[in-house]
């Protein structure tokens, strides 16, 4: 069975204009050649994150990337507000407490967004927090959360506003100068269609006063390095050299498109999965007033058994979605359809979904998903 579709929220799969980038020869990186990858991989990012702000290239995975705002923003004993409603939430909590920063949590229940009210209560009880951390995508849930509501909170205050946008960005629009979005992370191996190992960070002016101002300890993560190496159309250290020139091919492909076709096309993807869902009489596990266009979030079926629903799927059938994380393993199963996943990915995906439900002894209208994805692409199409 060769089959292999990745409907999961990173790694995603690799389109072939990528991949023949990604298999050309290596060449050194502190060469002419390289610094023009960098160029061109850098007005690429800053199309894609809308930003006229710095954008600094590291090699790690998205984690890396949240570390390193995290230690460079703020110093041992500052305070910071997080939004934690799911994994990666807890995340950032996390990353506070292992640098010593006092971590004033908004606990937002797990499947809805944070209201942008909770983080305008919380700023002006803390007036010194320096910083506000969310996540865009909450990929635990599925939850898209309302940032440009919560840059408008955080923009009149003196904190900076920091996003993990590892999955969400190149699926949701992210307008990082309209909206005063300091700091955005992403990785290279979601929304951008490549392996793991590349992550990017865009810091604004606001956000840069504080990295020359922090006293913690920081090396390989230190932006400062960063911003020397990158005015220079260099790297600091020996960057992900591969990825970095498969990422120049990648943007193409997003800016061929434009980016409004390209959100329109993940969010037809996303509309096509749901309503398929819906047919076959699951429910959708986030709230509907929060819909992420990166992935789906279903709920598991009473009397069926998550893990090995998505087991058979892959193993038998070449079809990757993945299950819940911590609280949710078992509960819920995540359909991805970030990057470049296709119509005819998802209608492949929800016509062994029905037939392995079947198995499983799942009652439903046989191929009501499929018609239902279907209809649904052809009514609209994107161009993508
Ligand atoms: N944040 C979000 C929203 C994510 O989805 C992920 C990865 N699933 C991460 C952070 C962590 O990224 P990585 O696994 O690349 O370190």
């Amino acid at each position: 069975m060769n089959r292999n579709i990745l409907l999961t929220p990173g790694p995603t799969m690799i389109p072939s204009e990528v991949r023949e980038a990604l298999g050309r020869p290596i060449i050194h990186h502190r060469t002419p050649q390289f610094q023009n990858n960098i160029k061109e991989a850098i007005e690429g990012l800053r199309y894609v994150f809308q930003t006229k702000n710095e954008i600094y290239l590291l090699t790690c995975s998205g984690t890396g990337a949240m570390e390193a705002s995290v230690c460079n923003l703020l110093s041992p004993g500052d305070k910071a507000i997080v939004v934690e409603g799911g994994k990666f939430g807890e995340r950032w909590v996390e990353l506070c407490e292992a640098y010593g920063i006092e971590a004033k949590v908004i606990h937002v229940p797990w499947g809805k967004a944070v209201q942008p009210r909770q983080v305008e209560e919380l700023l002006s009880a803390n007036k010194d927090a320096k910083a506000v951390f969310i996540t865009q995508t909450e990929t635990s849930t599925a939850v898209l959360t309302d940032v440009k509501a919560i840059a408008d909170v955080v923009k009149k205050t003196n904190a900076v506003l920091v996003v993990d946008c590892v999955s969400g960005l190149a699926a949701n629009d992210l307008q990082t100068d309209e909206w005063g979005v300091d700091v955005v992370v992403s990785a290279s191996h979601k929304g951008f269609m490549l392996p793991p190992g590349l992550a990017f960070v865009s810091v604004s002016s606001k956000a840069y006063k504080l990295v020359e101002t922090s006293t913690n300890r920081r090396y390989y993560f230190d932006l400062r390095e960063s911003k020397k190496a990158f005015a220079q159309t260099d790297t600091p250290f020996t960057p992900a050299i591969g990825i970095v020139i498969g990422l120049v091919e990648s943007l193409k492909l997003i800016k061929k498109a434009g980016l409004e076709n390209w959100f329109a096309h993940q969010a037809l993807l996303a509309q096509g999965t749901r309503e398929a869902i819906k047919a076959l009489g699951l429910s959708l596990y986030t709230h509907p007033s929060c819909f992420s266009n990166a992935l789906t979030a279903v709920n598991v079926p009473a009397g069926i058994d998550g893990d090995k629903l998505v087991k058979i799927l892959r193993d038998e059938h070449g079809v990757t979605m993945t299950g819940g994380q911590s609280e949710l393993k078992g509960k819920i199963f995540r359909v991805a359809h970030m990057g470049c996943v296709c119509e005819e990915d998802i209608i492949t995906g929800i016509s062994f979904l029905e037939k392995v439900l079947e198995q499983l002894g799942y009652k439903f209208n046989q191929q009501a998903g499929v018609k239902t994805a279907q209809k649904v692409f052809n009514v609209k199409k994107t161009g993508v």
